[in-house]
């Protein structure tokens, strides 16, 4: 890791966490760039929908409760009533029965209201107070004898069954009867006092206590009566609040309904606390939201600066040809190369990068970085070809293609070995379709990523120009599991065939995986059966090794060798022309390398950007715009480094710095030495060190170096010095901020 970076970044949390929580919202409500304003324009949408649904969801709740409790006083006024009105009935139904008992005999023909049988009647109708009047109804229900005689009782609905049934008379439905039937097919009637069931005004019955409740008897003819009405207007009743109880004694029931004013009022009665309790959720809520979209405006914000940074860095993963087992190319992954965190893989970042629109920035800083990088590896090799992963919101850039054709060049990667992957969905949208057609004519070559995870079809994909079709890795992994999937996968290998496209497989794991592949005649695979992604030098290694005589035809994945690289400074070896520009900067009268001052800080012994770009005009007689490709291959090979690591080489005043021939070598023991000895548990450079209010870890300073180099080694503080620098030449000795010379003071320096 870089010094320089890690003190920019210890530095930024920092001054995150210095910011207060009203700067913070402020920040974010007034943001400086159009990605995040439109990051929180998104969010208030969503806030206040769903504010809104909360505050529905809130009343909704509120009126189910509300709803809940008047159902449940209903049912206890219900019981209450239907036990009153039993225990009236129990009482008169003994009345009834008592008087069964001293009937006098029916007369052997016929029918007679005899004297005996209306004095009979007359006492029973006098003892209850309940019943008005009693009457003995002959079989053909007609015909009927009461307390003054022969008379009528009125007409009766039909009475069923043995016990007493609760009936009222066909005329007038007010008047209530409590009816038996007779072993003999007479009835014996009691007609009700018109109070005999009415409630009184206070009793249980009045649980909801509300105005308006109303509570009625339904009889067996399926008569209604009303029995209680709550005190106060009743309005309009809301019969779907009431509820209906059957009696389990006698045949009637008990009905309760409820006013919709007694409803409102107790809406109303707990509106305040729902509304408190909608206030407090949607607060909660809304409080959730922005933490959400601070960790996110968050993590954009750290995207954001590290593309400044320029901590996004290209990997490589490997692609070999199925029949003949040789790398054909590879596919260039994108990775954070965190200071903190080390080397992160997409899934931590990718996301956010694209909604935000930070993705165009790193895809170019990658692909730029690869392009050179990849250079004289691509140019000893012109078989092979290296992909690209394009997103939808790069397709859509109008100068989309010459930026590409600025990046890959015949001095870079040539755009004949260049792949772009496209998912799917980005190659067949109608907006990006125009620009793949112009590339592909351009002479781009266009893969479709991920194959069989969108809807595309066969005759979409055949209006397309495809050189390459990649199948996801899910339906590679399908082989050898008995899934659905597989018979996706061998659809996809027939439907590369139909079109005759050439296939590349992504997430060959397993030698049966590479198998049934090999089998179905697939032509390229990459997985980790045959590498990981990885870094650039350590692919270039990988190369180089794979193109010795191979075993078999998927390598271990620790077939990794060390050995030459073919990427890296050591790359220059092999680019002639770079290697005489870089050798005549660092001679005498070579580059001007000087002390500067920049921002009240000294850089020593580098040079601005323009007067290296006026240096190369110069000397190798070329264009600015040549000049300026040069320096930058120099930069990502590694030949100038820019001081503070931030910047790509601009023509601009930003310093740089030539690293030095790396061939005399004769500190290598000591260096050595000091790894173990400085790094051991009680070596110097374990110490930490605290610098305006950061903290650096693991770093001594300058005159501890000194006193410990004189010490060990018995030389002069002159020598020690001169031995740091040299450490500092290697890159082995850096300042925790700059490229500093080594200093007897008290500037920080850390082993690397
Ligand atoms: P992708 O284009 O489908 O890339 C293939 C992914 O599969 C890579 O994940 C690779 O490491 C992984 N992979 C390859 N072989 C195997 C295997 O055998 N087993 C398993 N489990 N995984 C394997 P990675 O590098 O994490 O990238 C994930 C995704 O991020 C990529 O999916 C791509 O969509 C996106 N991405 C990566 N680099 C870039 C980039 O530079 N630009 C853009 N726009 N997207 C990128
Ligand atoms: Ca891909
Ligand atoms: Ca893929």
């Amino acid at each position: 890791m870089d010094s320089t970076q890690e003190s920019l970044i210890l530095a930024d949390p920092l001054a995150e966490q210095r910011l207060s929580f009203w700067q913070r919202w402020r920040q974010a409500l007034a943001p400086p760039g159009a990605q995040r304003e439109r990051l929180l324009e998104l969010q208030r949408g969503r806030v206040v929908a769903l504010a809104v649904a909360l505050q529905v969801v809130a009343l909704a709740l509120l009126v189910t409760a509300v709803w809940l409790g008047k159902r449940a006083a209903a049912e206890t006024s219900a019981l209450a009533a239907v036990a009153f009105v039993d225990g009236r009935l129990d009482e008169i139904d003994a009345t009834l029965r008592q008087v069964q008992g001293r009937l006098p005999a029916a007369p052997a023909e016929g029918w007679a209201c005899t004297d005996a049988l209306t004095q009979e009647l007359m006492r029973a109708s006098l003892d209850s107070l309940l019943v008005q009047r009693l009457w003995l109804v002959a079989a053909d229900g007609v015909r009927a004898c009461g307390p003054q005689g022969a008379g009528s009782l009125g007409e009766l609905p039909p009475i069923a069954g043995p016990g007493a049934a609760l009936v009222s008379l066909r005329s007038i439905a007010t008047e209530l009867v409590l009816a038996l039937r007779l072993p003999d097919g007479r009835l014996l009637a009691a007609k009700l006092d018109p109070r005999a069931l009415a409630l009184p005004a206070e009793g249980p019955w009045d649980a909801a206590g509300d105005r308006g409740e109303r509570i009625s008897l339904h009889t067996a003819d399926e008569r209604r009566l009303r029995l209680w009405e709550g005190p106060g207007e009743p309005g309009a009743l809301v019969s779907s609040l009431g509820l209906q109880v059957r009696s389990e004694r006698h045949d009637h029931a008990v009905s309760v309904e409820l006013g919709r004013r007694a409803f409102v009022s107790g809406l109303l009665g707990h509106a305040p606390l729902a509304m408190a309790a909608g206030a407090l959720g949607t607060l909660l809520f809304c409080g959730w939201v922005w933490r959400q979209a601070m960790v996110r405006s968050r993590l954009a914000r750290r995207i954001e600066r590290a593309l400044r940074k320029r901590q996004f860095v290209p990997f490589v993963q490997p692609i070999v040809d199925m029949a003949t087992g040789r790398c054909v190319g590879g596919e260039v992954l994108m990775r954070w190369a965190h200071p903190e965190r080390g080397i992160l893989p997409p899934s931590e970042f990718i996301d956010e990068a694209e909604r935000t629109g930070l993705i165009v920035g790193m895809s170019t800083l990658v692909m730029e970085r690869a392009a050179h990088r990849l250079a004289p590896l691509a140019q000893a090799h012109p078989e092979l070809y290296f992909s690209f992963n394009i997103t939808a919101g790069q397709l859509r850039r109008p100068h989309f293609a010459s930026e590409l054709a600025d990046i890959f060049n015949a001095d870079t990667l040539p755009r004949a070995q260049v792949l772009l992957e496209l998912t799917e969905r980005e190659a067949l949208d109608p907006l990006t379709q125009r620009t793949v057609r112009a590339l592909h004519a351009a002479g781009w070559r266009i893969a479709i990523d991920d194959i069989g995870t969108g809807q595309s079809s066969l005759a979409a994909l055949e209006r397309m120009p495809i050189d390459r079709l990649k199948i996801d890795r899910a339906f590679v992994s399908a082989v050898g599991e008995q899934t659905a999937r597989r018979p996706v996968l061998d659809a996809i290998i027939g439907l590369a065939r139909d079109l005759g496209v050439r296939l590349v497989a992504e997430g060959v794991e397993t030698q049966a995986q590479w198998d049934y592949l090999a089998q179905r005649q697939v032509a390229s695979a990459q997985g980790y059966l045959i590498s990981r992604p990885l870094a650039l030098d350590a692919f270039g290694r990988w190369f180089e090794a794979r193109l010795r005589p191979v075993g078999s035809a998927a390598a271990s994945l620790d077939d990794q060798p060390s050995g030459g690289s073919a990427l890296g400074p050591d790359a220059l070896l092999h680019d002639e022309r770079l290697l005489g520009i870089w050798r005549a900067m660092l001679a005498p009268g070579g580059v001007d390398i000087r002390d500067r001052l920049f921002n009240l800080r000294l850089y020593r012994q580098c040079f601005a950007g323009r007067e290296a770009v006026d240096w190369l005009v110069r000397h190798t007689q070329v264009s600015r715009a040549e000049a300026l490709r040069l320096g930058r291959r120099l930069v990502a090979l590694g030949c100038l480094k820019h001081v503070l690591d931030e910047h790509d080489f601009l023509d601009g005043e930003l310093f740089y710095a030539v690293t030095s021939d790396t061939a005399q070598d004769s500190l290598q023991p000591v260096a050595a030495d000091l790894r173990e000895t400085l790094h051991g548990p009680h070596g110097p450079a374990q110490t930490d060190h605290a610098r305006g209010l950061l903290l650096h870890r693991r770093c001594l300073r300058g005159s501890e170096l000194v006193d410990w180099l004189c010490k060990r080694y018995e030389i002069t503080p002159d020598t020690a010095l001169q031995w740091g620098a040299q450490l500092m030449r290697q890159g082995r000795l850096r300042h925790v901020f700059d490229d500093r010379p080594l200093s007897d003071s008290r500037a920080l320096f850390r082993l690397t």
